[in-house]
């Protein structure tokens, strides 16, 4: 396997795992905006060949079907990985807890043996889940988590700190050049109808007139994050100085609880749905909220997308995903 555009000048060259899920794809779209080769490795577990369908057949870009948990074998030079390989929706990593383990640990030691044996620069999607369900809030970088071992969100949760540990051991032990992002709930246009995260499954919900479904009395709160602020971290934090080697969380601080989540989609969409309330699921996060402080000096990041803002983009993308565009009430 070559690069693509291999025989260009300017532009790295980039990796992009998981490039076709909802990070990764926007990810790879602004890295082609930048002048930069991009190969997009992807099973499409959970990602789209429509979310890449309209990056293919561009000279700097490359999609290839490859499952991180074997090698990937390569010719060529690579500059920077971006290392985005997982569901990342509860009910997804859920499925298959064991296979979702095995991403988190097996596919991060072969990006990371991959990464040494390019020299390479490599960048960990990592996320507020290593906190758990915390007891200290908001949640610093320095907060070691509150994390069932056994429950129903430790193969994520766990995974995810073994992905962490592995890159932390691979920096100090074999001198690999790591960037470590703490990514908390981030949403926006990418996303699938079917994903299962709460943002998409209220906006669908109220797009469809179905009932919003409220897990529990909708009183956890989420802080949630705008898909192009995430990017723009993940970009700075990449091209950051060589010494921040430690995680680093990325999110927007902006509380809000679920159900009044529930109450400003249902408001924007001018949707005729009603709230239905759910059994909440194990170990279910009750507060979550990022404390960004190294993210702003460290990286002069912070997010600027206020959360009506961002909904109405989102909502704009769903009602073209169901009705092509028929249904944009209020977006
Ligand atoms: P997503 O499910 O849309 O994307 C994940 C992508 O990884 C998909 O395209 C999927 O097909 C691919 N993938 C999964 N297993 C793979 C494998 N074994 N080999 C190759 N490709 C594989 O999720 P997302 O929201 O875009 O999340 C991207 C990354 O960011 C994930 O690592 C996730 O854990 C992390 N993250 C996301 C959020 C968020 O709110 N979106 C929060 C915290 C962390
Ligand atoms: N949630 C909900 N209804 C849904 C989906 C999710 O009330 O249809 C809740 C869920 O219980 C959690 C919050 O919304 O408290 C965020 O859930 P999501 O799956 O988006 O992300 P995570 O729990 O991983 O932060």
């Amino acid at each position: 396997m070559r690069f693509a555009g291999e025989n260009m000048v300017g532009g790295k060259r980039i990796i992009v795992t998981g490039g076709a899920g909802f990070l990764g794809s926007a990810l790879c779209e602004q890295l082609l905006a930048e002048g930069h080769l991009v190969n997009c490795v992807d099973n499409f577990l959970t990602g789209r060949f429509s979310n890449v369908r309209h990056l293919i057949g561009r000279q700097t870009f490359k999609l290839i079907r490859h499952d991180v948990c074997a090698p990937l074998r390569f010719d060529g030079d690579v500059d920077e990985i971006y290392n985005l390989a997982c569901p990342a929706s509860p009910p997804r990593y859920q499925e298959d807890p064991i296979y979702t383990m095995k991403i988190n640990v097996v596919g991060t030691l072969n990006m990371l043996d991959f990464a040494q044996s390019k020299r390479a620069k490599i960048l960990q999607a990592s996320t507020s889940e290593v906190y758990g369900d915390p007891v200290v809030h908001p949640q610093q970088e320095s907060y070691f988590g509150n994390v069932n071992m056994f429950g129903a969100r430790a193969c994520y949760d766990e995974g995810k700190r073994c992905a962490e540990t592995l890159f932390h051991d691979y920096a100090h032990e074999r001198g690999i050049n790591v960037r470590v992002a703490r990514i908390f709930n981030t949403y926006g246009p990418g996303m699938s109808c079917d994903d299962g995260r709460v943002i998409s499954n209220f906006i669908v919900q109220a797009l469809r007139s179905d009932d919003i479904t409220i897990y529990g009395t909708g009183a956890q709160t989420r802080s949630f994050c705008y898909r192009d602020d995430l990017i723009d971290g993940l970009l700075r934090l990449m091209n950051a100085d060589d010494s921040l080697r430690a995680p680093i969380n990325l999110g927007n601080p902006a509380e809000i609880a679920v159900r009044a989540l529930a109450d400003r989609i249902v408001k924007l969409t001018e949707s005729r749905s009603v709230l239905r309330f759910l059994p909440r699921p194990q170990d279910d996060p009750a507060q979550r909220c990022p404390e960004i402080s190294k993210a702003r000096s460290l990286l002069g990041w912070e997010p600027k997308v206020p959360l009506d803002d961002g909904l109405r983009k989102t909502i704009a993308y769903f009602a073209d995903e169901i009705h092509g565009g028929a249904a944009a009430a209020g977006a």
